[in-house]
């Protein structure tokens, strides 16, 4: 049964009764599921539910072709809304703005960023506000992520500017060794108490990401922030951010600053979600779609944890690793058949014997590879909360 987003079906909730919700996007791989809104819910309740779950005897699909506004529209319009003031729009002035807004974001609007030490090549469109859009520079104050049009504006800034952090609360401090030896922090920033700074990074990481929704819209988030220490000083390295109760993803956006990319951060930074997930006894995975880095990434985290697990525990199923690792069961999954430790059979996914030579084999290739890399990774230790 084809069910199209905007969709309304009846959906079976955790008390096992149905309720009206809105299908709002569908997915396949490895299992077929529905991303839906319940109707009468509040919307942190938003989930992938089973196949099982939906009732496809009786779905009203969308009308098509009257501009109808889905809960992703609204919330693309409020987005927009925030940063551009725009008043209400009608249906058909909204689609045709969003067509533009599509058009526009193909173009790059920034060439490239100072970021305290770095000249930055930017990679993406960010909706800055529109006087800042088609310039070649953007400066950016690393420390308050205040951005200016001009080099003076900027020394002047940096010359009086007394931040030297992120805001918020330190969460996480470690010695880690690339190179040299050297300190790194995590901030825990409420985007509710501060607004100014993460809807900054939220545009900062925009020109890096090329699928990224949210800029203005930041206080239901929290972001997790990445410092290097030099001196007495915090400089951004890396951040992720994460909705506050959503009962699905632990990650809402991942960016590692082009600069520091490729030394480890972004496996930390991935590690720190589902550090910060088991804390809330919770199982988590990242809101899609990923990045080409942050698929990468992912993918290299679920394969290195689970195999470790793997090797030193045997007779598990997918449900044992899932509540060992905080990964989520359909990544699980996906990553055990990607390694050929799994396969799809007959409508449902089994275990294959584990093959301890192959899981040698992987980690002895990684120890090559490190040995050869002149940065050394970020080796993780377990979070201490201040
Ligand atoms: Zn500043």
């Amino acid at each position: 049964m084809d069910v199209k987003p905007g969709a309304h079906v009846q959906c079976r909730w955790k008390d096992g009764k149905y309720y009206m919700a809105e299908v709002l996007q569908e997915r396949t791989d490895p299992v077929r599921q529905f991303y839906v809104h319940y109707t009468d819910f509040n919307k942190r309740l938003d989930c992938w539910v089973d196949e099982d779950q939906v009732d496809l005897s009786a779905v009203q699909q969308p009308d098509e072709g009257n501009g109808m506004l889905t809960r992703r529209n609204k919330r693309r319009r409020e987005e927009t809304q925030q940063g551009d003031q725009r008043e209400d729009l009608t249906n058909p002035q909204l689609a045709q703005f969003e067509k533009e807004h599509e058009e526009n974001t193909k173009i790059r609007n920034i060439d490239r960023v100072v970021l305290g030490h770095y000249e930055i090549q930017t990679w993406y469109y960010s909706p800055y506000l529109t006087k800042f859009n088609h310039i070649p520079t953007l400066y950016i104050c690393q420390f308050c992520l205040k951005y200016m049009r001009f080099g003076k504006t900027y020394r002047e800034h940096i010359h009086k500017c007394m931040v030297r952090r992120p805001p918020g609360k330190l969460v996480y401090r470690d010695q880690v060794s690339y190179g040299k030896v050297k300190s790194i922090s995590v901030w825990e920033v409420q985007g509710s108490e501060h607004k100014l700074y993460c809807q900054n990074m939220c545009l900062l990481a925009k020109l890096f990401l090329d699928h990224k929704t949210l800029y203005y819209l930041v206080a239901p988030f929290k972001f997790y922030v990445l410092t290097e220490e030099i001196g007495k000083a915090s400089h951004v390295v890396g951040y992720f951010s994460k909705e506050i109760g959503n009962c699905e993803y632990n990650l809402a956006c991942i960016l590692v600053l082009p600069p520091h990319q490729q030394k480890g951060f972004g496996r930390l930074l991935i590690a720190l979600s589902y550090e910060l997930s088991k804390r809330e006894k919770r199982i988590g995975t990242p809101e899609r779609p990923l990045s080409d880095m942050g698929r990468v990434s992912y993918r290299s985290y679920w394969t290195d944890t689970i195999l470790e697990l793997l090797r030193r525990r045997s007779n598990l199923n997918f449900k044992d690793i899932t509540d060992e690792t905080g990964i989520a069961k359909h990544d699980v999954m996906e990553t055990l058949t990607s390694l050929g430790l799994a396969k799809y059979w007959k409508g449902q996914y089994l275990m294959n014997p584990v093959d301890h030579k192959m899981i040698e084999e992987h980690f002895r290739k990684k120890e090559q590879r490190k040995k050869k890399q002149t940065i050394k990774p970020v080796k993780f230790k377990p979070l201490k909360l201040k």
